[in-house]
């Protein structure tokens, strides 16, 4: 199955995209050009890639098989956070505490990056600082506790801990019990980020295409990268391409997992609303493994994330479960109007770990050596994309310290092949979600 076809109908009535013009279109790439570095795909790890390896001097060409900002990039929930998305426990079992306290530092440069990148490409995408992590009983908010402890003494990362009395102060929900608040992370317009980004890497000399799929890399002595009208030819290949790639790598393609995530987003609340919802302006997620997440727009709509499938069919009456799902944090919506649904998919490995790399490691064939690539965000790539685009450019500069430690950490392949790990995903899924409801 082609996610980059099926995948259309997700993006069709996105708040993004309509509260978005595209300024800027890109041409289809139709002859032949040369580079240092072809990039395939233009989502932010691709446009962060571009821009850290064309400061860096090199000559960069990206191809993107739609737009710019088509995929995840250009319509997740906006939330910004530290970390990974798995637990620094699991890197600490590989790479050991001192690794894991660099991999912890390095997703708090995630952050600055994006906010250093707004500064100097003059990028506005309604940045909002704050982050809340919450529980909704006291066993969960106990292991929330456990957790911001452990990120103080071992991290050196003090989270502000807010008890039930304190709560009210940030969100007026009656769903959650107490929770975490980081100062550091926060949110913004994805899209508007992802197009800010466009622009500023064309502006530094990058050669942007789009609707430009790379069909073929044919690999020699530097690769050639075909599409259907032109190719590139380039000394190193960063794949970039998400859980799109498929066919194009499929070394890497059984490393992830493409999991459906969706969101809906109301009318404009009315005046002072808001303010009775999310007082503090923050980003919220719930800790559940099939969280909720959501965030009020600098418009004052709520955008409410949540629900999963795992087989990449959309899930019936979305927006009505999507409805209940919000009633549930905000019972105060009730009348409210939807507005807008939309979802994407998300790239999980088994552990949640990112997975980076460079392809003949994955592939055992040498004729693989200088492609690079970078997926493996699973749900928590907003900001960690913008690091990735930086760890690679570094890599290829000759500095692959920073890359390393990422590409040393294992990952598995999803049992059952590719036909069956869909139906073994469920299953293990089902657990995890069986756990939150007890
Ligand atoms: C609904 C949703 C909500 C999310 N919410 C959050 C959130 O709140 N916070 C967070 O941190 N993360 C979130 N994420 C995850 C985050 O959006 C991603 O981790 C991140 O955007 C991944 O960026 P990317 O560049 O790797 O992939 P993408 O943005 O998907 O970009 C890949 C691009 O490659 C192109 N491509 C693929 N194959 C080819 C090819 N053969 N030739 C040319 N181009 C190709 C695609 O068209 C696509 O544009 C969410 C994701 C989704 C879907």
């Amino acid at each position: 199955m082609n996610l980059l076809s099926t995948d259309r109908e997700l993006t069709r009535n996105s708040f993004y995209a309509a509260s978005v013009r595209r300024e800027q279109a890109f041409p289809p790439l139709r002859d032949e050009v040369s580079c240092d570095v072809a990039i395939v795909g233009g989502g932010l790890a691709g446009l962060s890639a571009a821009i850290e390896l064309s400061e860096r001097g090199f000559k960069v060409v990206l191809l993107e098989a739609r737009e710019v900002g088509w995929g995840a990039s250009g319509r997740n929930g906006g939330q910004a956070i530290h970390g990974l998305a798995c637990e620094q426990s699991t890197i600490e079992a590989q790479l050991g505490l001192e690794a894991s306290r660099a991999v912890w530092g390095m997703t708090l440069e995630a952050l600055d990056i994006i906010k250093q990148r707004c500064q100097q490409h003059q990028i506005d995408c309604d940045w909002q600082d704050g982050y809340l992590g919450l529980a909704i009983n006291a066993r969960k908010a106990t292991a929330l506790q456990d957790w911001a402890e452990q990120m103080a003494s071992r991290y050196d990362y003090p989270l502000r801990w807010l008890g039930p009395a304190d709560l009210p102060a940030y969100i007026k929900s009656p769903r959650f019990h107490s929770g975490v608040y980081d100062p550091r992370s926060g949110h913004l317009h994805p899209l508007k980020y992802s197009l800010g980004l466009a622009r500023a890497a064309a502006g530094l000399g990058v050669q942007m295409f789009e609707q430009s799929a790379v069909t073929r890399i044919e690999r020699g002595a530097s690769n050639t990268v075909h599409t259907d009208h032109g190719r590139v030819k380039a000394r190193q290949v960063l794949l970039a391409g998400n859980v799109y790639l498929q066919d194009l790598a499929p070394a890497l393609a059984e490393r992830i997992m493409p999991v459906g995530t969706y969101i809906v987003c109301t009318e404009p609340l009315a005046p002072g609303v808001m303010q009775q919802l999310i007082p503090s302006r923050a980003a919220v997620c719930d800790t559940n493994f099939v969280l909720d997440y959501f965030r009020p727009t600098a418009d004052d709509r709520l955008l409410y994330g949540g629900r999963v499938s795992y087989s990449t069919v959309t899930p019936p009456n979305l927006a009505q479960s999507m409805r209940d799902r919000m009633r549930k944090s905000f019972p105060q919506l009730e009348d409210v109007t939807l507005e807008y649904s939309w979802g994407g998919f998300v790239d999980i490995t088994m552990n949640r770990a990112p997975d980076f790399g460079r392809l003949d490691q994955r592939s055992g064939r040498s004729e693989d050596a200088g492609i690079y690539y970078l997926q493996g965000f699973s749900g928590h790539g907003l900001a960690l994309t913008g690091l990735a685009g930086r760890l690679v450019a570094e890599a290829i500069a000759g500095d692959a310290g920073r890359f390393d430690t990422f590409a040393r950490l294992a990952h598995h392949r999803f049992p059952g092949g590719r036909w069956l790990r869909t139906p073994a995903l469920v299953l293990g899924m089902a657990y995890y979600r069986l756990r939150d409801m007890l």
